[in-house]
């Protein structure tokens, strides 16, 4: 059997390195690059070997979307979100939905972001409240990966009794009530069809909740967000890879005929493709040892969590940037291939916890304060 992360990386040159271009233009989903992960399990990669998974880790986890981010962004970042609410699922999920995901047949995602409380995650204003054996949920969520295409969303309210601020249940797409809103038009990752989902009077079975009423924060930050932070920033990690790869390409075969040389023979250009590389190398030694401490429950874990996200996301966007400047005013076209990852390269520092909430929070952990 092909190792998880070489064969994710098959499907990024076999398929989504050719569909990408026209995923970003069209501002569609990825439909061909997302069956080919389904159709060859990647989708159970954590999933327990109990329900038919591949009992796979975070490591694992990140180097597949590492793999699929060098050539498309927005079907890691779907990929990304649906790893992130699989791990909930696996620990407090029924059998059916976890076996289904195990076999490639459910798609999931996150749907925590609300209008009222912005990038503050673990604060959803969205009730659920008890009807019989039934839950009613109303809310305003505000983006919602492939929110047309998943099968169910890990969704975040707020309990229904008691003062703690979080409860999650697993929403089935299709729930009576549920409403996606308009299309998504942005300016990266323009493929993950993130819009605005709102509940209104949305039911659920009651035993769709995820954990104990109220236990919604906890498995936050300690299932969800290690899996989201490490898979995100293997996002930018891919991303930054990518660009590397395409810039170097142009450098070294783009030529100016009157001198005969390439751009890579000026050392202005060679010393930024080094720093690329460097700066590349030192985010995926952070990707790698967090893997590390989450395998091993090192001490260190949940603070490697953390800064992962805030390194990796800050890294991408000046790598990035540098690969837009190495390459020229050609970089401004499409056919280099850096300036769709650019953009798609942004979304990693703004979203939820994004990297000045993260400073905030390590400052805090480092200088013993409460986070919250
Ligand atoms: C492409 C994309 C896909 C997404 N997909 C999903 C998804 O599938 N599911 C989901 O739930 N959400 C998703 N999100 C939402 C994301 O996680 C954030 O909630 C969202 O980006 C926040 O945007 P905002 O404008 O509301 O931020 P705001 O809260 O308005 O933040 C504005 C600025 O204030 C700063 N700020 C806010 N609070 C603090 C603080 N305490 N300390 C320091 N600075 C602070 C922020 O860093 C930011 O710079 C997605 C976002 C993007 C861009």
């Amino acid at each position: 059997m092909t190792d998880p992360i070489t064969l994710a990386g098959e499907i990024a040159s076999s398929t989504a390195a050719s569909h990408a271009p026209e995923v970003d233009s069209a501002s569609r989903y990825p439909a061909e690059t997302l069956d080919a992960i389904r159709s060859s399990g990647l989708l159970g990669l954590i999933s327990s070997p109990e329900v038919g998974g591949q009992g796979r880790g975070h490591a694992e986890a990140a180097g597949v979307v590492e793999r699929i981010a060098r050539e498309c962004g927005s079907s890691a970042m779907i990929t990304c979100m649906h790893y992130a609410a699989t791990v909930v699922i696996e620990q407090c999920g029924d059998e059916a939905t976890r076996r289904a995901i195990a076999e490639g047949r459910h798609l999931t995602t996150l749907a925590f972001s609300e209008a009222g409380s912005r990038s503050h995650f673990w604060a959803p204003l969205g009730t659920a409240t008890p009807e019989g054996d039934q839950i009613r949920l109303d809310a305003r969520k505000s983006w919602v990966t492939a929110a047309r295409q998943v099968d169910s969303y890990v969704w975040s309210s707020k309990p229904t009794a008691g003062e703690a601020p979080s409860t999650l249940w697993l929403v089935p797409r299709e729930t009576a009530g549920l409403e996606c809103q308009g299309e998504f038009d942005a300016i990266g990752l323009r493929g993950n069809g993130s819009v605005p989902v709102h509940a209104d009077g949305a039911r659920i079975p009651a035993s769709n909740r995820l954990g104990e009423d109220g236990a919604g924060m906890d498995l936050m930050l300690g299932t969800v967000l290690p899996m989201f932070n490490l898979c995100i920033s293997a996002v930018n990690l891919g991303l930054m890879e990518g660009a590397v790869q395409k810039t170097i390409e142009h450098v070294s075969g783009k030529r100016y005929e009157h001198l005969g040389t390439s751009l890579a023979e000026l050392p202005t250009i060679r010393a930024y493709v080094a720093r690329m590389r460097i700066a590349t190398d030192q985010a995926r030694l952070l990707v790698e040892d967090t893997g590390a401490a989450l395998a091993a429950g090192r001490p260190d874990a949940v603070l490697r969590v953390l800064e992962s996200k805030a390194a990796v996301g800050e890294t991408a966007t000046q790598v990035l940037d540098l690969a837009m400047r190495v390459c020229g005013g050609m970089a401004f076209r499409k056919e280099v291939g850096v300036e769709r990852r650019f953009r798609d390269g942004r979304a990693g520092t703004v979203m939820a916890p994004t990297t000045d909430q993260l400073y905030d929070f390590i400052g805090k952990a480092l200088c013993g304060l409460d986070l919250f």
